[in-house]
């Protein structure tokens, strides 16, 4: 089911803690929301959920629009917000059967959802715990598993791995990407390499704004510009090495890397390649090149630039 955002702003008091979002999210995709403390992702997920009104704008879950089908959205969304409020005095099994039940599942159906849930979520060895018992790891899985009770058809989960140990990470990972196959998921948090594992589509966003949009490839490719090369050149005398490489055409700028006399980062610019000349260069001049790799920007550069 399809999530559509439009023109979404949100004030709290003089405060404006989204300007103006609009995005898409289709069926089967996972986006991943990025941006630093403050930036507005919570709001923008309760106000998806129909936590919150928004000030201005329109969000639509498949046919539906949240601000006048409240009741509706409730049962096509599920959502684990960001500090998963839970009834810490009830039981895994009680707490997820009041769940179901306020999302109207069949009674007939109830015991069945809880134990594909307590599967799903790997909740067996718990389920008889009170959740006050529980670590801090298996509340955030009994918190995805009353998003997941109803098998509802969009699922919002703020910051789902706070709190993980490595091991679960990858388990809720895995969840999520198989959940998201049928699925439309919108998941934040402040892990790059979680959002770029698990998501189809990152959205970084800054006081607000949307600030990048696209897949990660898309997104590093944007901040680099031109292509970035590193090259280990022996046998020859550096000064000559740069001033050979900087003469290549499409070649923007040539560095010698720190600590490494040999070895020369090589920036063409952007839509220009330049690994072949760089190759032939060294052939005319007789220097034999023992590395030539291509140099990826990370995300975390991407952020930290876009954000700062
Ligand atoms: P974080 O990564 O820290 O969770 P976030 O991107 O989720 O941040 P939001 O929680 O959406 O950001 O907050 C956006 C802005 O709105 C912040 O400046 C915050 O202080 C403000 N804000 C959020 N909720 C309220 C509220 N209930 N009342 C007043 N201001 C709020």
């Amino acid at each position: 089911m399809d999530v559509i955002v439009k023109n979404l702003t949100k004030f709290y008091g003089q405060q404006k803690a989204v300007d103006n979002l609009s995005f898409e999210v289709k069926t089967g995709e996972i986006l991943g929301f990025l941006g630093p403390n403050g930036a507005g992702k919570t709001t923008t997920m309760k106000a998806i959920a129909g936590c919150l009104t928004p000030t201005e704008g329109t969000i639509s879950i498949g046919r539906y629009n949240v601000a006048d089908n409240a009741d509706k959205v409730r049962q096509l969304i599920g959502y684990l917000p960001e500090h998963n409020p839970l009834y810490t005095d009830m039981t895994v099994i009680d707490y997820l059967r009041y769940m179901a039940r306020l999302q109207r599942i069949r009674a007939a159906k109830i015991n069945d959802r809880i134990l594909e849930m307590v599967n799903v979520c790997g909740l067996e060895g718990e389920k008889h715990k009170r959740i006050s018992e529980l670590s801090k790891g298996y509340r955030q899985r009994v918190g995805l598993a009353q998003a997941l009770i109803h098998d509802p058809q969009v699922l919002i989960l703020d910051e789902p791995t706070t709190g993980l140990d490595p091991n679960q990470i990858v388990e809720i990972r895995e969840l999520i990407r198989r959940i998201g196959r049928e699925k439309t998921i919108i998941l934040s948090s402040h892990i790059l390499s979680e959002v770029e594992a698990v998501c189809d589509h990152i959205m970084i966003i800054n006081h607000g704004r949307i600030v990048a949009d696209g897949t990660a490839a898309q997104l590093r490719k944007a901040e680099q510009g031109g292509q970035m090369v590193v090259a280990t050149i022996e046998d020859a005398d550096r000064n000559l090495v740069v001033k050979a490489l900087q003469a290549i055409e499409g070649v923007e700028m040539v560095d010698i890397v720190k600590d490494r006399p040999n070895t020369v980062e090589v920036h063409s610019q952007p839509e220009r390649q330049c690994t072949r000349d760089i190759f032939k260069t060294c052939v005319a001049n007789g220097w034999t090149l023992t590395e030539l790799s291509p140099i990826e920007t990370k995300l975390e550069d991407v952020f930290r630039e876009l954000t700062k």
